[in-house]
């Protein structure tokens, strides 16, 4: 496995082709790894990026102490990836970043209401690790659905030519998503975190057994949580592909909620296809 801090040194590793690329903040955890094999399986040669992109933190976000240890990521992705690439910032912004992608209103709602920039930055950095590695595909978790969707867009509105993977949500035996922000959690948030997971699989089931009044289901879903001592910020149905207001029959829903608890900002999710299974 090699690791590389420019992206030059990506390409010519990459210069045969067939790379995909695993976009990640570091402090890598199960769920990223996941993704990581899911590469593996699509490609011959396996990059995973590690970057804390300032551009797409808030000025009172937790970009300073977000988890930052390179050697044990490294370590972890040992046997599972080609390239580790870890760019200076020098590299990701040689000049203060002018130039922005312009994205949907559907930026500026659920996370883009309380994170303002927050997509944005998203999108600036991916396009950019896109322009560097050039890979033929890129994976990324359910886990940022909103994300997921923001960057599908993006990618073809742009023929940017980088196929886009969903993969599922890891999580702990307990539901909760894994994440690296999970380690702010004390012992007694860890204990209750997984009330979100668990609120989303209760909007679920009311779902499955018809229930239609999707405005009841979410707002007894933020009463319960709140009353747990999550501070609410969304809980919201809405139609998977596109994250639009949702069909009223019911079919393909996507359920998502943020919440902090205690200073930890948490997001979940979980989808219902027209099948009627849960990913
Ligand atoms: P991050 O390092 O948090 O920016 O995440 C990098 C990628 O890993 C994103 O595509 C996330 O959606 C994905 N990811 C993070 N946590 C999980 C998880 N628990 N399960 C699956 N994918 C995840």
């Amino acid at each position: 496995m090699q690791l590389a801090h420019h992206a030059a040194a990506v390409r010519a590793a990459t210069a045969g082709g067939g790379s995909v690329l695993v976009p990640t903040m570091g402090g890598l955890h199960a769920g990223h790894l996941s993704l990581v094999r899911q590469a593996r399986r699509l490609a011959d040669t396996v990059i995973v990026s590690i970057y804390v992109n300032p551009l797409q933190f808030g000025a009172n976000e937790d970009f300073s102490l977000y988890p930052r240890r390179l050697q044990q990521d490294c370590d972890r992705l040992q046997g599972l990836a080609d390239i580790v690439y870890a760019p200076a910032d020098s590299e990701m912004y040689p000049d203060t970043q002018t130039v922005g992608i312009t994205l949907p209103p559907l930026a500026e709602q659920f996370c883009g209401k309380s994170r303002p920039g927050f997509f944005q930055g998203v999108a600036v950095v991916v396009c950019k690790l896109f322009n560097q590695c050039r890979p033929d595909a890129a994976i990324f978790g359910r886990k940022d659905y909103q994300q997921a969707i923001l960057v599908r867009l993006m990618t073809r509105q742009l023929n940017m030519g980088v196929h886009i993977d969903l993969q599922p949500i890891v999580r702990a035996d307990d539901g909760l998503a894994l994440s690296s922000r999970n380690e702010y959690l004390d012992a007694d948030e860890r204990r209750r975190a997984p009330r979100l997971y668990a609120a989303l699989r209760q909007a679920a089931a009311q779902l499955q057994q018809g229930e239609r009044d999707y405005d009841m289901i979410t707002a007894a879903a933020s009463a319960a949580l709140n009353a747990d001592g999550f501070q609410m910020d969304y809980f919201a149905i809405r139609a998977a592909a596109d994250l639009g207001m949702p069909p009223s029959d019911g079919s393909d829903l996507t359920i998502l909620a943020a919440a902090t608890l205690g200073t930890t900002r948490l997001i979940d999710n979980l989808t219902l296809t027209a099948d009627g299974a849960l990913i």
